[in-house]
Parts: C-alpha cells; sequence; structure tokens
C-alpha cells in the first residue's frame, strides 16, 4: 500500500522537532502478584518505589507515565497496549530477581538488564524470564506467544531490536557503575511483557531481593536513588543518540517506506 507508506512517512517527518520524548516505565506485578518475596520489601513494592523515582529524575527530559501508579494488579497484556496506545518511545519494565533454595539465595546477586529475543542467552535467563512471565494468564499468555513470532520477525527491520540493545548497554553500563553492583551482564530472552511494545523496551532486574545483603541494600533509599540516576542517565544518553541520529537525517521510519 505505496498511499499508506506515503502517509505514515510524512507524518512521521511532520513529528515536531524537538518534542519530549515519551517514556513508559512499567513496575513489575502490583496487587495479589506481589512478585518475589524480599527481606521485608516485597518486589512488587520495591518496583514501584523505583518507577517513582525513576519518573522523578526523568522530569523535564521526557514525558513519563507509570503503567501503575499503586498497588493494583495490571495485566501483562495490558501494560503493553497502554503503552502503545501513547505511542510511547521508550519501555522500561522494573523487576528485582530471586533464587529459590537458601543455597542460591545465600550467594547469587547483581543486576540483569534485559531485551527481547525468542531464545534466552543462558539457564539463568530463561529462568527469570519463566518467572516474570509466571503471572501471565493462560489466555493472555497464549496471546503472547502468539504473537511473539510474529514480532519477532518484524524485529530487525524495525531496527527496534538494535535500538533496545543499545538502550539496555547505555542503562546496564551506568547502573554497575553507579552501584557496584556485581555485574551480570546485558542479556536476552522472551518475556512477555516486552512483546509487542511498538518502540525501544527493556527490563531491568535491579538486584536480587532475596539476597541477604542486596536485598538489604534494595531497601535502603538512597540506594534506590542511585539506581534511578542511572537508569535515568541511561535513558538520556540514549535519547540524546536518537536525536543526533535523527538530526542526520538517518531517522527510522516505517518498514518497506518508499
Ligand atoms: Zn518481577
Amino acid at each position: 500500500m505505496p498511499l499508506l507508506r506515503s502517509v505514515l512517512l510524512c507524518l512521521l517527518l511532520a513529528a515536531p522537532a524537538g518534542a519530549a520524548p515519551r517514556v513508559v516505565i512499567d513496575p513489575g506485578h502490583g496487587g495479589a502478584q506481589e512478585g518475589a518475596a524480599g527481606l521485608g520489601l516485597d518486589e512488587k513494592d520495591l518496583a514501584l518505589q523505583l518507577a517513582l523515582r525513576l519518573k522523578d529524575a526523568l522530569a523535564g527530559a521526557a514525558e513519563v507515565t507509570l503503567t501503575r501508579e499503586d498497588d493494583t494488579h495490571v495485566e501483562l497484556a495490558d501494560r503493553v497496549a497502554r503503552a502503545n496506545a501513547r505511542r510511547v518511545d521508550l519501555f522500561i519494565s522494573l523487576h528485582a530477581n530471586s533464587m529459590p533454595t537458601r543455597r542460591q539465595r545465600a550467594r547469587t546477586q547483581g543486576i540483569e538488564t534485559y531485551f527481547l529475543s525468542a531464545s534466552a542467552s543462558g539457564e539463568d535467563a530463561r529462568r527469570t524470564a519463566a518467572q516474570e512471565n509466571g503471572e501471565a494468564r493462560g489466555g493472555a499468555q497464549r496471546k503472547a506467544d502468539d504473537t511473539l513470532g510474529f514480532i519477532l520477525a518484524d524485529l530487525q527491520r524495525q531496527g527496534a531490536h538494535a535500538d533496545s540493545s543499545r538502550l539496555a548497554y547505555a542503562v546496564h553500563q551506568r547502573l554497575v557503575k553507579a552501584t557496584g553492583a556485581l555485574d551480570r551482564g546485558v542479556q536476552q530472552a522472551p518475556f512477555t511483557v516486552l512483546t509487542g511494545v511498538d518502540a525501544p523496551a527493556i527490563l531491568v532486574e535491579v538486584g536480587f531481593i532475596s539476597h541477604p545483603t542486596e536485598g538489604l541494600r534494595l531497601k535502603d533509599p538512597r540506594y534506590q536513588a542511585s539506581l534511578a540516576g542511572a537508569i535515568a542517565e541511561g535513558v538520556k544518553a540514549f535519547m540524546a543518540e536518537v536525536a543526533a541520529r535523527e538530526s542526520r537525517g538517518q531517522r527510522v521510519v516505517s518498514p518497506g517506506a518508499p
């Protein structure tokens, strides 16, 4: 449909230069979905506290909305739908990790930053994605699985995959540097909540809420502030890179556009 493509291209090029990027922050879990149980602080509460801090840290640099502003349950598919309805420029899902056994809980800590891929980087990445995808109910999960193949087929052409990777590295490097936490790397995995987002999208596991020292550190307001500040700096660096690319006329337009 050449006419539709032309119209899309015109709309994209007519977008006001310098408009504040739209960022959606997605605090994981909520309501009855508590996420990982921590040392006096559940994952859902930590995710919301961090999301609010990140929103503050991005004030003036982006137009920020949250997928939830309080302790309520939001379906994974609805989080994506809300982001796409806002024609978001960036999507960041915030989580904390945990380990099942006492032995693993005692020794596993560190920060991981993920972007979407059909296959996981390794066994730990697969386990983390399965844990985070667990709350999707049967129907929503099947729908997400069906969509996954379709979305992944288009990832490379859209450039979103490459941009999600760039965003992940921009955020992750700053997180590790700012906190001194163990670097568990940028990884890839099939996360339901990243599937179908029409923008660069990452999921940050800010630490292991189940680890005896990292779990306590994650409750510390100063530590939370350094996490939020580092994510914000990474987001700003990525947005500056995109703005520079667009000003050089290398703007990414719709796939197949003339
Ligand atoms: Zn989670």
